[in-house]
């Protein structure tokens, strides 16, 4: 069967698998994809002009209605549904084609989804089983009512076949297909894997934690160290990376099997990486194993200065005191690491932020404050606790559902004036922080004197991280940086295949 997925964002490990597994299953894949450049999907950059002009969503239409397919697959992840949607929608208008969505939007909100008629069917969950069933079901005309995962439409009424298992050996799934993003990346510059699926806690505002929630117990796996091993073996001989990028939403939970997968990626990989953390589960042993192997960046969730609201609010189970010691651990071994911090959580004070300053003043090995403006994912437990705060309402879960949530970087979803007045006041400040050292940092923040730094230009402020990462050995924004000139090589690439193909 011949089979076009659409993506429109970042890298995804999931449609990677997600066109591995179709590949193996005997199908042909076509892949239509559009980086979602300068839009909010775009993580280096984002300017609403640019996005425009490099927007490429009438060609790809184009090229959908032109070349023939039997089935259009829509991977909608939160940040791209509502363009995946509106595409959906066009194509729906000049073809009949079979029109699939799945992703994490469609897992979050299957029933808002199918009130689209040209959405024929949603896959929820993991698609590597699902999707290629639900091919050879509609390919032989068998009921689709067999395959799990799957909602569908039966004497007009949207039904669903019920709740598939997480996929429980993930070492037997064939390696991410990466082919499909080779012209527009560059794969080798920042090798992107991931050691398992899933996380084991249930953040409430988190994308993983919602995950974990609707896919039930079974969702936090991980693979064998040796198949993880021999599989990067086999791509750092295809891509010869120069840095790897660890997507495992929590790199270290288990102590036996991260010294025994670093005792590994020493001896055979042994290039610099990256990787997500939780403060809990950091100890001296795991910080000196990181730092050994060559991960010049932890990135931990801390979120909020508040443990009521950590606990209360984001369903998370470390204190200050965790993370306190976790700072400590990684600035003893010299292991660079990165803070996340949220605007916008229900019942959030001023004086967090005070006594967030103050505290991450003082970390020496602190690379980045990462400051995300809250977003409401729909099914995200932090979306009921707001609205029991009185502090959303069902014109929130509305918008949740149909994907108008804004984005972590630029606008979140809370409207309230006072979030957006702390947006402008704390996150220029948290970002240049760094390079501020400890009692400025500490003076600023507590005469709330922070407030100023909302009204430098952001090419200053983001020089000034440049300034920072440079300090710190950060090798992302020399990544980034090489990213910007290859998407526009890219980009001409993808007009001049276009104009050869008459999809302008
Ligand atoms: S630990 Fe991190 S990835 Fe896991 S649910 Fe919480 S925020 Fe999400």
């Amino acid at each position: 069967v011949k089979l076009t997925l659409v993506y429109q964002g970042r890298e995804s490990l999931d449609v990677e698998s997600l066109s591995a597994a179709c590949k193996a299953a005997g199908h042909g894949v076509r892949f239509i994809y559009d980086p979602g450049s300068f839009t909010a999907s775009d993580n280096v950059f984002q300017s609403q002009i640019l996005a425009r002009k490099y927007a490429r969503t009438d060609i790809l239409l184009q090229r959908l209605v032109q070349e023939k397919t039997d089935l259009v697959y829509f991977h909608a992840d939160s940040h791209a549904y509502t363009w995946c949607k509106d595409l959906a929608a066009r194509l729906r208008e000049r073809s009949a084609v079979p029109i699939v969505f799945g992703g994490r939007h469609p897992t979050f909100a299957p029933k808002a989804v199918m009130e689209n008629r040209f959405v024929d069917n949603v896959l929820i969950g993991e698609t590597e089983e699902s999707f290629p069933e639900l091919v050879e079901a509609l390919a032989q005309s068998k009921p689709i009512a067999n395959v799990l995962g799957v909602y569908f439409r039966e004497d007009d009424q949207v039904r669903f076949s019920g709740q598939r298992a997480p996929i429980k050996n993930l070492d037997a799934l064939p390696p991410p297909d990466k082919s499909v993003f080779e012209n527009e990346i560059l794969v080798g510059d920042d090798f992107v894997f991931s050691t398992g699926r899933g996380c084991p806690h249930l953040c409430s505002y988190c994308q993983e934690g919602t995950l974990h929630k609707t896919l039930g117990p079974g969702y936090f796996r991980r693979r064998k160290a040796a198949s993880i091993l021999a599989e990067l073996e086999t791509m750092k001989g295809r891509y010869r990376f120069s840095t790897v990028m660890i997507n495992d939403p929590v790199f270290f939970t288990s102590k036996p099997w991260i010294l025994e997968f670093l005792k590994g990626y020493r001896e055979k990989i042994n290039v610099p990486f990256r990787c997500y953390g939780q403060l809990k589960y950091l100890d001296d042993e795991i910080a000196l194993a990181l730092k050994q192997s060559g991960c010049y960046g932890v990135e931990f969730g801390y979120q909020t200065s508040s443990d009521k609201l950590r606990k209360e609010v984001c369903l998370r189970p470390e204190t200050n005191e965790d993370a306190q010691r976790a700072f400590a651990i990684c600035d003893r071994r010299r292991l660079r690491y990165d803070v996340d911090l949220i605007i916008g959580l229900p019942g959030e004070a001023e004086a967090d932020f005070v006594v967030a300053a103050e505290m991450l003043a003082g970390a020496r090995y602190l690379n980045r404050i990462k400051v995300h403006n809250l977003v409401y994912y729909p099914g995200a437990p932090i979306l009921r606790i707001a609205q029991e705060m009185g502090l959303a309402d069902e014109q929130d879960v509305r918008q949740a559902e149909a994907g108008a949530t804004g984005d972590v970087c630029r606008t979140g979803s809370v409207r309230r004036v006072e979030v957006q007045q702390r947006v402008r006041d704390w996150d220029k400040f948290f970002k240049v922080m760094p390079i501020l050292g400890a009692r400025l940092s500490r003076y600023l923040a507590r005469r709330r004197l922070n407030r100023f730094f909302g009204y430098l230009p952001s090419p200053l402020v983001m020089a000034l991280q440049l300034l920072v990462a440079i300090r710190g050995g950060d090798r992302r924004f020399s990544i980034y940086i090489r990213y910007i000139f290859f998407r526009f090589k890219a980009h001409r690439n993808f007009l001049s295949e276009a104009r050869q193909n008459n999809w302008l």
